[in-house]
């Protein structure tokens, strides 16, 4: 298996650190609002990853943190906590907030097929662990403490640059830019580890004792701290979406390896933006669109997944809404052609060499996943006219447990019986000799049975009435 590693900008051959399991650390969501779109798009190429793992027989120990405190209005130190102004605003407490939206981003997750990490951890459970952490960057000499906050000390850390590649002047013009409100620290590019309840966080909420005083942890610290205490240090991959790479992943690092001396983690994956006109999606930016909005729209959250895996994980995705029902459509094609692949399957299976479509398959998506060519896998597959249904089924499901659209549950079409299927063709002929009234006597009649009749261009249509 071959993946693209951020720290190296190329693609290297995955080697785990440990023989019996490899850890997956996927940065989580703030819970302050619901997911975007775009915020989705991160969480399901981690999906893509920690299923193609498996298919490559890892036992994969997957954790994602849960932001509910510490992370401000800026991903750098200014502004407010995002959580308590959240909480001011909808006038409930930051704790119902955090849950709230917790809950509500497990559900689009749900709606996504997405498998939930089975270690979800809110920051405000690791504080002691952040505390220690804090601790051991004193002791090594990398924090220092000024009257409002506790800082990390960038200047002393070598290769604090070593992921972003970003040099450390063009972020200290960056950090310029932003509110500085604090005269004693000491370098434009030192962050927050810990704030102290004063001035604009004399009334912040959530507040824990810590040996220099009442305050909260910053937002880089948690991921560290939960990290190391749940997969050890090093541990194999560490994921998130590339606005991720200049801030809080490069303060990750110099946390993790500042403390503990060793590296964090050895393979740094980062999933593109979703675009919407040219720009990436955000609060911020006035372009948010939510998963109830695309099912407000009648478009299956599935149908968003099949539309992110058209695209490589490492590409920008242009979303149009059109785009979106384009993939809507071949989805419901793709749903189609498995139902009648359902009902055409035979009591014995045919031998064939279904050898070579695996291999193509594997090859794919051990290739840095790449999604778009599963999907024309998948479709070659379906269109096949040498394979049999029951092949089809075979190879289509197997495929599916990497790309995850939920292809088992596709329904065999109901059977209509013959009666109606008798009445169906009386009512066609009617209406052929234009017998409008008797033809529609018959539709109503369908209908009574159970059954709906629709008109199309290229003939009628029977269902089941739902
Ligand atoms: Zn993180």
């Amino acid at each position: 298996m071959v993946i693209f590693n951020t720290l190296s900008r190329e693609k290297e051959t995955f080697k785990p650190i440990r023989k019996t399991w490899v850890g997956l650390y996927t940065c989580g969501p703030t819970v302050y609002n619901y997911a975007h779109i775009g915020n989705l798009r991160t969480y399901i190429f981690e999906d893509i990853l920690e299923r193609t793992l498996v298919w490559n027989g890892y036992d994969v120990r997957r954790v994602m943190n849960i932001t509910d405190v510490g992370h401000l209005t800026s991903d750098a130190d200014a502004g407010e906590d995002k959580i308590q102004r959240e909480a001011e605003k909808e006038k409930r407490s930051v704790w119902d907030v955090a849950q709230f939206y917790t809950e509500a981003f497990l559900e689009d997750f749900k709606k996504l097929n997405i498998k939930i990490p089975k270690r979800l951890d809110p920051a405000t459970k690791f504080i002691k662990e952040q505390i220690k952490l804090i601790e051991r960057l004193f002791e090594r000499g990398l924090a220092y403490e000024t009257s409002k906050a506790i800082y990390f000390n960038v200047p002393k850390f070598k290769n604090y640059t070593k992921l972003s590649k970003q040099p450390l002047n063009e972020k200290i013009v960056a950090a310029r830019n932003e509110v500085i409100s604090d005269p004693e620290k000491r370098h434009p590019a030192d962050f927050v580890l810990w704030f102290k309840l004063i001035d604009r966080f004399k009334n912040h909420i959530m507040r824990w004792s810590s040996p220099w005083g009442m305050g909260f942890p910053g937002w880089h610290i948690e991921c560290s701290a939960i990290s190391t205490s749940r997969l050890g240090q090093p541990f194999d991959i560490h994921t998130g979406g590339v606005d991720h790479i200049n801030v809080h992943h490069t303060n990750e690092i110099a946390q993790s390896e500042g403390a503990i001396g060793k590296p964090l983690a050895r393979y740094w994956m980062h999933a593109e933006f979703l675009i919407i006109n040219e720009a990436r999606m955000g609060k911020s930016e006035g372009n948010f669109i939510t998963l109830s909005k695309i099912k407000e729209k009648d478009i299956n959250p599935l149908a968003y997944r099949y539309f992110t895996l058209t695209a490589h994980y490492r590409s920008k995705l242009n979303f149009t809404w059109e785009a979106l029902q384009a993939a809507q459509r071949a989805f419901e094609k793709l749903s189609e052609e498995i139902s009648l692949l359902k009902r055409n399957l035979k009591r014995v299976s045919a031998k064939q060499n279904t050898e070579t479509y695996l291999k193509r398959f594997t090859k794919a998506i051990n290739d840095d996943l790449n999604t778009p060519q599963v999907l024309a896998i998948l479709w070659e597959t379906v269109k096949s006219s040498k394979l049999s249904p029951n092949n089809k089924l075979k190879l289509i499901l197997i495929y599916d447990q990497i790309l995850g659209l939920n292809l088992k549950n596709v329904k065999k079409p109901p059977i209509i019986p013959q009666n109606i299927i008798k009445l169906a063709e009386q009512r066609e002929l009617l209406r052929a000799n234009k017998q409008f009234i008797q033809s529609d006597a018959l539709r109503k009649q369908i209908n009574k049975l159970g059954y709906v009749v629709k008109d199309t261009a290229t003939g009628s249509t029977i269902s089941k009435k739902l």
